[in-house]
């Protein structure tokens, strides 16, 4: 009997919740080793939609989509706020990767520290607020601080620096008294993260540590190799498997890290519970991609190889590169011949927007940087030229 005979195989129908960015590539990764995909999505200019089989045009609640979504042989998801609810449900009929319940703990950022420190590792010192007589003189060890809904928060939304107990008061108002986390603000001597792709304890590999920059609360480059002592990134692919391990995690997870003053200590700032923007780099850059793995760990198969082939670069490229009218000028990005670019095809621009990412190789991170920043900044500059010529 083949090694496989209790794996999903091609070309088995594979059923993801949410098809976003994250769902198109995940799609494309199935489609190409020959796996259908049937996506749910309630928009219907969904990305993911142009690449799947079949496209669930319902909410994630919907009952007649989750009862289809269950004939699939298996389902994941590519974002954490579906109901962890839906993710149980579906359980009880096919294979759900990751468990409903790793999802939920991953929408929570309370539980998700719990879970941090459960696995033996470090969080910022942070504290719970859930109502309004949990604020007192003894949280000002925690300021200046950045108050955190606890959950529903992403890219940079959802929280509130503060820098004194009064500041603490009106930011909790201005979050509408939801539960949150205070956190106290470490001081960042970098930021890097880690995918993980765990089948058991027998199969667990990570992708190399990318080093990350945001701008405004959202993630604007990723550098791999991360430009940091190697056995700080050692340290970080040990502690991204250990928080897996504790969950009993199966599927893709990223892990976010502070890299916390001079003396660089690793403290983990939150999980996703999938692939993660951090890791696009992968589709370029490393033998097998953080999608592929997500697909190979939901049909039960081993992870693939991981390794870095070249240093790279990967930029995002948010809506705000769009001018006025027309298109962004992409000849500089498309000219470069180690830029790989990735379009989502969405059809709404916003400001802020994720619509595309692209990745620079090179022979070392510093250059693969560099130039990935030349040219975002070719993007920005083209921008801002053709909408004050058509003004
Ligand atoms: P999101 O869910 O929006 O990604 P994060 O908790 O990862 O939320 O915060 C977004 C960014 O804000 C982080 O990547 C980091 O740059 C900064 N940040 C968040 N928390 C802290 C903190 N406690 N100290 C310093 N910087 C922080
Ligand atoms: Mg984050």
């Amino acid at each position: 009997m083949s090694r496989f005979s209790s794996c999903i195989l091609p070309p088995a129908m594979l059923g993801i919740l949410g098809g976003g960015q994250l769902g198109a590539m995940f799609t494309v990764a199935a489609k190409t080793m020959g796996y259908q995909v049937t996506v749910l999505d309630p928009d219907p200019d969904a990305p993911a939609a142009q690449f799947a089989d079949v496209h669930l045009c319902s909410n994630f609640n919907n009952a007649e989509a989750l009862q289809n979504m269950a004939k699939c042989a298996a389902v994941t998801t590519e974002f954490e706020n579906v109901s962890a609810e839906s993710m149980r449900w579906l359980a009880q009929y096919t294979v759900v990767s990751p468990s409903g319940d790793c999802v939920a703990i991953a929408q929570d950022r309370q539980q998700e520290k719990e879970w941090i420190a459960r696995a033996g590792l470090t969080t910022v010192p942070y504290t719970v607020i859930s109502t309004e007589s949990d604020i007192n003189d003894s949280l000002n060890a925690l300021l200046p601080g950045i108050l955190k809904t606890a959950t529903l928060g992403y890219d940079g939304k959802g929280q509130i620096a503060v820098d004194s107990l009064a500041e603490l008061q009106a930011a909790f108002t201005r979050l509408r008294q939801v539960r949150c986390v205070l956190e106290k603000k470490v001081d960042l001597h970098a930021e890097i993260s880690v995918v993980v792709a765990r089948l058991n304890n027998q199969h667990t590999v990570c992708f190399p540590p990318a080093e990350n920059q945001h701008q405004n609360g959202i993630l604007a480059y990723s550098v791999v190799p991360a430009r940091l002592p190697q056995p700080v990134l050692k340290q970080a692919e040990n502690m991204a498997n250990q928080l897996a391990q504790a969950m009993d995690y199966q599927g893709v997870m990223a892990v976010e890290m502070f890299v916390a003053g001079n003396e660089m200590q690793l403290l983990v700032n939150e999980i996703a519970p999938r692939p993660h923007n951090s890791g696009h780099y992968t589709l370029d850059a490393c033998i097998s991609d953080q999608f592929q793995q997500q697909v190979r760990l939901m049909c039960g198969l081993p992870p693939a190889a991981t390794d870095l082939l070249m240093p790279c670069c990967m930029a995002n490229i948010l809506g705000d590169v769009w001018p006025e009218n027309g298109e962004p000028n992409w000849n500089a990005v498309l000219n470069h011949k180690t830029a790989c670019l990735h379009l989502y095809g969405k059809k709404q621009v916003r400001p802020g927007r994720k619509m595309g990412h692209f990745t620079v190789l090179a022979d070392n991170p510093d250059q693969a940087w560099q130039t990935a920043r030349n040219l975002h900044l070719h993007l920005q500059n083209s921008a801002q030229n053709s909408s004050t010529a058509s003004d």
